[in-house]
């Protein structure tokens, strides 16, 4: 791959302690491939679970502290939330020295206006999820959240996984992907033509059809069993696979 002016999307590392394998992967990217991007962008679950800002631990530190060296040599960094570390705040974005982005989001990705999303907005078939969703993100239920100790947060976390898990148990795989009306609905509301997202754990470059014109959904990978990247220059975008 040559090396011009591109831009990194990555999304779903799932960091978490258990995995200390997939931590170190990211820290190789952070050192070896995000250097040489002109931006980078992590579009959720970045984190398996993230607690809160005021429940930093060590380990966290190592994560943030890679991020803040790509910001540091003035490459700037990008952060949405996942439906996994939506607890993500102002002190996590000021620490890394990134900047958060609201779902969905329109960026200028080389002249081709591109949206950005996590992703689960698109899973509407999935109702009872859509409205834990609801629930969940609003901004009193956050604040009640983080009114809790970190303990009982964690309780919690354990209670919306175990109830979550029970639930997608019950579903289809079909439910769990993303509704292709509320996709088209989504690029036709912004305007756009492409969109970059993550959440399905179901990487492929989609081509789709928005009011009789082509449009493009491209879907990065989780990192459980490899790594995975959008990577963007003028020539267009590019989904790749990262080898550990
Ligand atoms: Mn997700």
């Amino acid at each position: 791959m040559s090396d011009s002016a591109h831009t990194l999307f990555i999304s779903d590392l799932h960091l978490a302690a258990d995995r200390p394998d997939i931590s170190q992967q990211f820290l190789s990217f952070m050192q070896n491939s995000a250097p040489r991007a002109e931006a980078l962008y992590i579009l959720g679950d970045l984190f398996e679970i993230w607690l809160g800002d005021d429940a930093i631990t060590p380990a966290h530190d190592v994560i943030i502290n890679a991020i803040r060296s790509i910001s540091d040599r003035g490459i700037p960094v990008y952060f949405m939330h996942g439906n996994r570390d939506f607890l993500i705040g102002d002190e996590f974005a000021k620490a890394c020295g990134c900047k958060l982005l609201n779902d969905p989001c329109v960026i200028d990705l080389y002249g081709t206006p591109t949206l950005l999303t996590h992703g689960d907005l698109l899973c509407t078939d999935d109702v009872d999820y859509q409205a834990f969703r609801a629930y969940i993100r609003n901004p009193q239920t956050l604040e009640q959240l983080m009114a809790l100790s970190i303990e009982e947060r964690i309780a919690k976390g354990k209670e919306y996984r175990a109830g979550s898990q029970a639930a997608n148990k019950e579903k289809s795989m079909e439910i769990m992907d993303v509704n292709q009306d509320a996709v088209i609905a989504m690029l036709r509301e912004h305007n756009v033509s492409q969109m970059i997202m993550g959440h399905t754990h179901r990487p492929q470059v989609h081509a789709i059809e928005v009011d009789g014109k082509p449009a493009k959904r491209i879907v990065l990978g989780d990192w459980y069993e490899q790594g995975s990247q959008v990577y963007a220059d003028a020539s267009g975008c590019e989904l790749q696979k990262l080898m550990i």
